[in-house]
């Protein structure tokens, strides 16, 4: 059900809240056996609210249940972040995002499971054990918000919450058949989301399509004194008939030939709605993942040095203090966390900085500019959401093929602008294709329109 349906069933009183949340908890009892896509359920809660509740047609998302990947804080309820190292640890905050839907009318109902600390493309990075896709169980869901994304598909919840830094709602978006959208930077407050990269991420809407994902995201988004990186919502339109850009440099990289021929198929619908389509260059897309594989695991040493045994969650103690640093530390994080931040501690320190972190951010300058400069000559870019479909549990051992599942997700984190990813077919498996309209900053709600129009034809 979408948002829409699940308004007029509400309105028009054939299903209650309460029997909405409860539809939902039978979807979650009947499946999680085999997804594994929620750390802590809330439908007790949820269903106290529920019971109280009463459809508000002036609020957008009166009695909507959602799900909430665990790196966003909600009061009370524990916060994991998929980690080990953070134990028990319960939420003292509210996140602005979670209080934002609240204040919309939306119903939490479950935490989800993600790769630790959103450092993962497959959702196989949790220590809470893997996600699966509930479109084919043998199948990840993408990552990190892979819960987020199962959730919805499996019908737990009506949307949820991820966020996304080098492409973590989009892709599991895509590989999972939901449309989903990265804001511009700073447009979603970051208060409540656990920092992972600062200066990129960004909380993102995932649902059933593009009309659900912007009424989620107008619902919680715009200026926050509680985070000084956010801005006021000032929006971009897009004409009526956009000249929309295809990155030359992407028939040079490897993507499925059959994710390449859907690009086509969804240029001739776009025409087909009086799109113009020019080529444009981002000569420097190439770079984008070695370029994020130093900003962010170099951002994220620093953001995760507070994990220490001390201030949260989990603490193996020892009389020297130092040594209990490092026992918490190395017992607490997983693998893939504990090599970003060996690479990000090494990328920052003195005698390597210039060569690393600096040429890094250099790269990203230049990234940026070269996606501006395709964006001063479209309206948007078009490109496939992944260089794949979704892949078999356990099918990707080593991390350097994990990062390159982010290779055409990553670029607009590096340069604050917004991304709509939108479901457009499948392969020859049946295995859902994802399509990416890029655009400047602000052009979300232009961005999701557009993206509607795709999914109606
Ligand atoms: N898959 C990417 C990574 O591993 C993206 C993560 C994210 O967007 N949070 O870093």
């Amino acid at each position: 059900m979408n948002i829409p349906e699940a308004r007029n069933l509400l309105k028009s009183k054939s299903i209650s809240p309460l029997e909405l949340v409860e539809e939902c908890e039978k979807n979650w009892k009947n499946q999680e056996y085999d997804l594994n896509a929620v750390i802590t359920p809330m439908f007790e809660r949820a269903k106290e609210i529920a019971k109280k509740a009463v459809f508000d047609e002036s609020k957008p998302l009166s009695c909507i249940p959602y799900a909430v990947k665990d790196n966003i804080c909600i009061k009370g309820e524990k916060l994991t972040c998929g980690s080990k190292i953070l134990g028990a640890y319960k939420s003292l905050f509210e996140s602005t995002a979670t209080q934002r839907l609240t204040n919309a009318g939306a119903i939490a109902v479950c935490k989800t499971n993600m790769d630790e600390f959103a450092m993962g493309s497959s959702g196989e990075y949790s220590a809470f054990g893997p996600t699966r896709n509930p479109l084919d169980k043998k199948l990840v869901p993408g990552g990190s918000s892979s819960g987020s994304s199962a959730a919805v598909a499996a019908g737990y919840s009506i949307f949820s919450l991820g966020s996304d830094t080098g492409g973590s709602v989009r892709q599991p978006a895509a590989f999972c058949g939901l449309s989903a959208i990265r804001p511009t930077y700073g447009t979603v407050s970051r208060y409540g989301l656990v920092a992972f990269t600062s200066s990129i991420d960004q909380i993102g809407p995932m649902a059933k399509n593009s009309f659900d994902s912007l009424t989620i995201l107008k619902a919680m988004r715009g200026l926050d004194e509680k985070d000084s990186t956010s801005v006021e919502w000032s929006p971009v339109e897009l004409p009526e008939k956009p000249v929309i850009g295809i990155p030359k440099e992407l028939f040079e990289l490897d993507i499925d030939p059959e994710i390449m021929a859907l690009l086509q198929e969804c240029k001739k619908k776009l025409e087909g709605i009086g799109a113009k389509f020019i080529d444009v260059s981002i000569p420097n897309l190439k770079h984008s993942v070695a370029t994020y594989q130093l900003i962010t695991p170099s951002e994220c040493s620093a953001n995760l040095s507070r994990f220490d045994g001390v201030r949260y969650g989990l603490q193996v103690e020892d009389p020297e203090l130092g040594k209990q640093y490092k026992k918490t530390r190395s017992d607490g994080f997983g693998a893939e966390v504990k090599r970003r931040i060996l690479i990000g501690t090494y990328a920052l320190s003195e005698g390597f900085y210039d060569a690393y972190y600096l040429q890094a951010c250099k790269m990203r300058a230049k990234i940026a500019s070269e996606l501006y400069s395709a964006l001063s000559k479209s309206d948007a870019i078009l490109t496939p959401t992944t260089p794949t479909t979704a892949f078999e549990v356990d099918s990707i051992q080593d991390p350097l093929k994990m990062h390159a599942c982010d290779l055409l997700t990553i670029p607009q984190g590096l340069a604050g602008i917004p991304a709509v990813t939108f479901p457009f077919g499948k392969d020859s498996k049946g295995r859902p294709i994802g399509m990416q309209f890029s655009g400047p900053a602000f052009s979300d709600d232009s961005l999701a329109v557009l993206a509607s129009k795709v999914e109606e034809v």
